[in-house]
């Protein structure tokens, strides 16, 4: 099984797949199978961030548990329950987690580098943020459920 980490045409969400293999990922978005958990657009691509949650850092949201390592190709019902769940559980955890806003690329690498106690956080972070984060094997991953972040909602 392979996660690809999915971004759609319309609204740029991301969100996480899991396919068979690379062709089968091909495949789906070529017969328009992939949606969209956020708006339902089916023009999905890869998305250039690749947020995974590792084994030493788990100060973000957490990773989903990944499907049974013997499942046949999923079907894109169950990519989208999958999906569902995640963001289920996102909609779970968000009221303990702390909102950094802008600060969050900031605060994940002090809470990565011990320089800070270990918290769930959520923000924002840019694209290029979020590669580095990544990079740095710093664990996050994008919020499936809408959110209205606190400083933006007057
Ligand atoms: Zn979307």
């Amino acid at each position: 099984m392979i996660v690809f980490d999915l971004c759609c045409a319309a609204g740029e969400h991301r969100f996480e797949a899991w396919f068979a293999s690379s062709d089968s990922f091909a495949d789906q978005q070529a017969r328009g199978l992939i949606a969209c958990p956020v708006c339902g657009d089916a023009e999905v691509k890869k998305a250039v961030m690749a947020p995974r949650v590792g084994a030493k850092s788990n100060q973000a949201v957490a990773a989903p548990a990944a499907p049974p390592a013997n499942a046949a190709e999923p079907s894109p019902e169950l990519v989208r329950k999958v999906l569902a769940e995640i963001a289920a559980k996102q909609a779970e955890m968000l009221p303990q987690s702390r909102w950094v806003g802008r600060d969050f690329a900031a605060a994940a690498r002090a809470m990565h580098e011990g320089r800070a106690a270990e918290d769930l956080i959520h923000g924002q972070a840019s694209p290029e943020e979020a590669r580095d984060l990544h990079d740095d094997g710093i664990a996050a991953m994008p919020l499936l459920v809408p959110i209205v972040p606190p400083d933006a909602a007057h």
